[in-house]
C-alpha cells in the first residue's frame, strides 16, 4: 500500500475529552487554521467510555490549539475552555481559570502553564 506523507491530513478533527467535574465524555470538534493550529469550535456529549473506544485517539494534531468565540463550552459544567493532562496527555475541561486542575482521565493534580499544541484526534467524518 502507497502511503504519502500529509502532515494535516484533515481539515477538521474530533479529539475526545473528559469533563473534570462530572466525568462525563465529549468530543472536542476542531476546525484547521490558515497558520496550521487548530481552533475548537464545538463540543457534544459522547456516551460513557465510546470516546477511546472509537475513532477519537487515532490521529496526532500538531500545531496551536486555540478555543474559537463560538466554542460553547464544556457541555457538562459548562467551563469554557479545555487542558491537556501532561501526564497521561488525555484533555479534560478547563474553567480557563485555575491555575492548577485533577484530570478528569488519572487524577494526577498539573499546574497548569503553556498551551496546547499536540493532541489526539480523529477524522471529522
Ligand atoms: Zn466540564
Ligand atoms: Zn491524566
Amino acid at each position: 500500500m502507497k502511503t504519502r506523507r500529509v502532515e494535516h491530513p484533515f481539515e477538521a478533527a474530533v479529539v475526545a475529552a473528559r469533563c473534570g467535574r462530572e466525568r462525563g465524555d465529549f468530543g472536542i470538534r476542531l476546525e484547521r487554521t490558515h497558520g496550521g493550529g487548530w481552533v475548537a469550535d464545538w463540543a457534544f456529549r459522547l456516551p460513557a467510555g465510546l470516546g477511546e473506544r472509537e475513532r477519537y485517539g487515532s490521529t496526532e494534531l500538531r500545531g496551536a490549539i486555540s478555543m474559537a468565540e463560538a466554542y460553547p463550552s464544556c457541555p457538562y459544567c459548562r467551563a469554557t475552555s479545555i487542558w491537556r493532562c501532561g501526564a497521561c496527555e488525555r484533555v479534560s475541561c478547563w474553567d480557563g481559570v485555575s491555575e492548577q486542575a485533577k484530570c478528569a482521565h488519572c487524577g494526577v493534580t498539573c499546574k497548569l502553564s503553556g498551551t496546547i499544541d499536540q493532541l489526539r484526534g480523529g477524522a471529522d467524518r
